[in-house]
Formats: C-alpha cells, sequence, structure tokens
C-alpha cells in the first residue's frame, strides 16, 4: 500500500465519525438504548427492510416481548403473528429460536463474544458485529448491502459483491478503515451515509465526508460500483389459492415449518388450473359452490414470481366431525390478526372490499 493509499484509509474514519456526529441519525428508537436484546431485534428488522416500515414493528414486538425470556417462552404463531407483514420470515423463526438458545445456553443473557454471536441462529457476522459494536461498545467491522456499496465505490472495488471472492475484498477493507476508537458513531455513520448519502442511484457525494478518499467518484465510476448482480431471468410460477367460506369465516391452513411463508397461516393452494370443486371433494369431503375469481395477485421471491389465482368457494356441506389438524376456520378480522403473508393478508382484504360492494 503506498502513502496515499495509507493516508486515505487513516482519513476515512475520523471523516465519518465527525459526519455522523453532526449530520447522521440519531433518532432512532434502537439508538435509544444499549439492551442488546433491543439492538439485536432491530438489526434483525432492519435487513432487507426501510427503518420506516421497521419503526412500528419494532415498538410493538418490544412492548409484546420486552425480554429475551419473554420471547423465548412465547409461542412461535404469536411471535409470527407480530411479525405479520414484515416479510422474510425465517427471520422472526431464528429470532425466536435463538432467544430459546440464550435461555438454555446462556442464562438468558445475550453473549458478548463474536463465536458465540455468530453460533445463534440467523445472525451472521456483519450482524453480530453490529451488536457487539451498538450494545457492548466492542470493535468489529459490518458489512451490510449498504456499507457494501459504500465501501466498493470509496475503495474501488469492482464486481458483484454476492461472489465470496469479492465479499473477501470488501471485508478485507472494512477491517482495514476500522478505527480503534469512536466505534459506535463509527459504525452508524457507515450506516447512515449509506443509508441517505451514498444511494443506489444519483449518489449525492457533494455531501459525502468522504468524498477526497472515493476512487469510484473520483473516477467517475459510481454509477456502475458496486457492480450488479449479473441478470438472471427468473421463472414464473401459477398458484391458486381456494378462498374457503363458511357462515361469515374463512379457513386457513398452518404451512410446513420450513419452507417458503413457513408456520404461517395461508389458503390451501392447488394447481392453478385445477377444479377447485373437485380438489375440496377430494381433499375435504366437501362440497362447495365457486364465487367470482378475485383479481390476481402477484408475488416476488428471491427465486421466482408467483402469480397467485384467489378462488373463493362457499362451502354447502362439510362432513360432520371433519376437522383435520392445522386447519382452522376464523372470521376475516381473526384471520387478519394471525400470522399470516402479505398475499393472503391482500386476498382478505380484497374479500372485505368486495362484500362492501354488494
Ligand atoms: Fe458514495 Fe459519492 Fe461518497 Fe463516494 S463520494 S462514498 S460514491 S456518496
Amino acid at each position: 500500500m503506498n502513502t496515499r493509499a495509507d493516508k486515505s484509509i487513516a482519513e476515512f474514519a475520523p471523516a465519518m465519525i465527525a459526519w455522523q456526529k453532526k449530520h447522521g441519525r440519531h433518532d432512532l428508537p434502537w439508538q435509544q438504548t444499549r439492551d442488546p436484546y433491543a439492538v439485536w431485534l432491530s438489526e434483525i428488522m432492519l435487513q432487507q427492510t426501510q427503518v420506516t416500515a421497521v419503526i412500528p414493528y419494532y415498538k410493538r414486538f418490544l412492548e409484546r416481548f420486552p425480554t429475551i425470556a419473554t420471547l423465548a417462552s412465547a409461542p412461535a404463531d404469536d411471535v409470527l403473528a407480530l411479525w405479520s407483514g414484515l416479510g422474510y420470515y425465517s427471520r422472526a423463526r431464528n429470532l425466536h429460536r435463538a432467544a430459546q438458545v440464550m435461555v438454555a445456553g446462556h442464562g438468558g443473557k445475550f453473549p458478548q463474544t463474536m463465536d458465540e454471536v455468530t453460533a445463534l441462529p440467523g445472525i451472521g457476522r456483519s450482524t453480530a458485529a453490529a451488536i457487539l459494536v451498538f450494545a457492548f461498545g466492542k470493535r468489529g467491522a459490518i458489512l451490510d448491502g449498504n456499507v457494501k456499496r459504500v465501501l466498493a465505490r470509496v475503495r474501488g472495488i469492482a464486481g458483484y459483491p454476492g461472489d465470496s471472492a469479492v465479499a473477501a475484498q470488501l471485508w478485507e477493507q472494512a477491517e482495514l478503515l476500522l478505527p480503534k476508537t469512536g466505534l459506535r458513531a463509527y459504525t452508524q455513520g457507515l450506516m447512515d451515509l449509506g443509508a441517505t448519502v451514498c444511494a443506489r442511484r444519483n449518489p449525492r457525494c457533494t455531501e459525502c465526508p468522504v468524498q477526497t478518499l472515493c476512487i469510484a467518484q473520483k473516477n467517475g465510476r459510481t454509477a456502475e460500483l458496486p457492480t450488479r448482480k449479473p441478470r438472471k431471468v427468473l421463472p414464473q410460477r401459477r398458484t391458486q389459492m381456494l378462498v374457503l367460506q363458511r357462515a361469515g369465516e374463512v379457513m386457513l391452513e398452518k404451512r410446513p415449518p420450513s419452507g417458503i411463508w413457513g408456520g404461517l397461516w395461508c389458503f390451501p393452494e392447488t394447481d392453478a388450473d385445477a377444479d377447485a370443486v373437485a380438489v375440496c371433494a377430494q381433499r375435504y369431503g366437501a362440497r362447495v359452490e365457486l364465487r367470482e375469481a378475485l383479481p390476481v395477485i402477484a408475488h416476488g421471491f428471491t427465486h421466482y414470481h408467483l402469480d397467485i389465482l384467489p378462488q373463493p368457494a362457499l362451502v354447502k356441506a362439510w362432513p360432520p366431525g371433519v376437522s383435520e389438524p392445522g386447519l382452522i376456520w376464523l372470521s376475516v378480522e381473526e384471520a387478519v390478526g394471525a400470522a399470516i403473508p402479505t398475499p393472503v393478508r391482500d386476498i382478505l382484504e380484497q374479500l372485505v372490499a368486495r362484500s362492501r360492494k354488494s
């Protein structure tokens, strides 16, 4: 590393810390606490999710589960219900499991070493470092999506950050730039800069505290760094959801614990082109009468797009005594409050809107 490069490394953290103190965010609810449980919760909720969407969920969650012990002892359904609408539900399942691990193995306390924290379900290296920094004032490098963008630009690192070789270079830089003191302001500064100034499109470089150190800015490469993910056409899938209605109630089915929407309550699914009447007869021994289909819901997953065809049907006859485990009948209001994924919530809203019209 030449002297000039050394200088830009040495100047990076002080510039970031000074900027964070003056221009960074200070009023976020999780910045008002050093409780590792609350910090952990915020870090998990903020993964893939905007701050404004997280705030009400964070507050509700802490009100209902104020401690690791209360979370650990809660039914999984209650945890998922509070997460409903926030997406990426494996985060909630891991949070719940990690709380149980802490009760069983750490006396209900949050561990304080990198190895112990990363051994908990759902906590990777960057999240662990953020918790250790914010809750305990320890030293650790973070590298979330926003920080990858900042470092790829500042250090001029090309290549898709999802590739392990590129990620390794970024981690190396993250460690290299880490200051010895001022870790909280520095870490928060990196997060704030990535979230507010060093935006994916049109970064506001004139307002940036590390503008003079930024290789991408100097070389006019901010639009091409970090390198985008190689484009892949996602497969398109279709499914039909059976919206069975009986005496003002709808039927939901609990999904298996892992996989898409694992452990959440959903409308029963069948092939997009299947005959819903025949499926109900065969699956439940029920006689149903179809109602007009609701509008198709398009839902995007990481690996494919899903078109959901909601098919309402009135139950005319349900075999007496048939109550399968994993099936539940709820009023629409109760269903909205259950642990359901977003498309099911959208379908319930469509049902309400239709009933208001008729
Ligand atoms: Fe991002 Fe621009 Fe700052 Fe570089 S100068 S870190 S591209 S905002």
